[in-house]
């Protein structure tokens, strides 16, 4: 190998080995004791899906509380490392925000810190019917365990709110009506006016339709009328202008149903709407190919009869 392109190869390695480096930084401080954690733009196709959720840490006096805990049991691990980096303070509360993979699958790696798993009130039912569908397709992130061990389940259920003492601060939890999901929780730490809302808001990638439709707009209409100081979404960077987030994803909810209003009295097949609904309403939005059939045909089956 010529020495100049040795040289050239080696100071890129160099280069990349030191943005890894850099990237050190797991969690990034968003107000006093509260951080997130960015999660890759990765679809449920993608080898980085394990880290693709954003995730949360509020420290308190007393103890910590996490937001959900990613799509691995590596993120969970590097999570958990993270968060001992910060602070000597056990983890007391490990909230789950909603049932999907990639906000509970590193559950596994709080078990030994006896911390309380926290979720919404439907949240262990869900859960536990999805605990197959985690097995058989998520077995590299659960390296390979089985049964009771693959997402710990809540044992405090919120049925519409409960208050968690971190000491010194505390953590208003609010349960949701079907919506993202049907197992949609809110954390806001009181202190600093911070929301963690898991996926009710998506930036940048596209809001994935789990739950209801008329439900999470009904939830984003109450919601941008609040004020918060900052909200960190399910995906996407941290807003700091509240609503402007909301405003954004109401956009796409919107065209989305208005346009399977349309096509279900004109009478189109729900196979060919799923490729002419609101496609306008795509533009700035990331992975959407795989995500907007899905959202349409779920919009198609929650508005057909009403
Ligand atoms: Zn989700």
């Amino acid at each position: 190998m010529p020495k100049l392109l040795l040289r050239i190869l080696l100071s890129l390695s160099v280069a990349v080995s030191h943005r890894t480096l850099a990237d050190d930084a797991f969690l990034e401080n968003v107000a006093p004791g509260v951080y997130m954690h960015r999660g890759h733009t990765a679809d449920i196709d993608d080898a980085a899906r394990g880290d693709s959720a954003n995730l949360g840490v509020v420290i308190g006096a007393r103890c910590v509380a996490v937001i959900d805990t990613g799509g691995s049991l590596a993120t969970g691990r590097a999570l958990r490392a993270a968060i001992g980096k910060l602070t000597d303070k056990p983890v007391c509360y490990v909230i789950n925000t909603h049932v999907h993979f990639d906000h509970v699958l590193g559950n596994g790696a709080f078990v030994a810190a006896k911390a309380e798993f926290v979720g919404q009130q439907h949240l262990a039912d869900n859960l536990e019917a999805s605990s197959e569908f985690f097995a058989e397709n998520f077995s590299a992130e659960l390296e390979g365990q089985h049964g009771a061990a693959v997402v710990v389940l809540p044992m405090r259920r919120v049925e519409r709110e409960a208050r968690l003492d971190l000491g010194q601060r505390t953590l208003l939890l609010e349960a949701v009506a079907r919506a993202h999901t049907e197992t949609d929780m809110t954390v806001l730490d009181e202190k600093t006016r911070t929301l963690f809302s898991g996926d009710l808001v998506f930036r940048e990638r596209l809001p994935v339709l789990d739950g209801s439709l008329k439900g999470w707009l009904a939830w984003l209409q109450a919601a941008s009328g609040r004020s918060y100081d900052r909200v960190v979404p399910g995906h996407g960077p941290l807003d700091e202008h509240w609503p402007a987030s909301a405003r954004t994803e109401q956009g796409y909810l919107e065209a989305l149903l208005k346009g399977t209003r349309d096509a279900i009295a004109k009478g189109i097949f729900i196979e060919d709407a799923k490729h002419s609904v609101a496609t306008e309403a795509l533009k700035g939005w990331q992975l959407t190919e795989r995500v907007h059939p899905l959202n349409v045909s779920r919009a198609f089956r929650e508005l057909e009869w009403e």
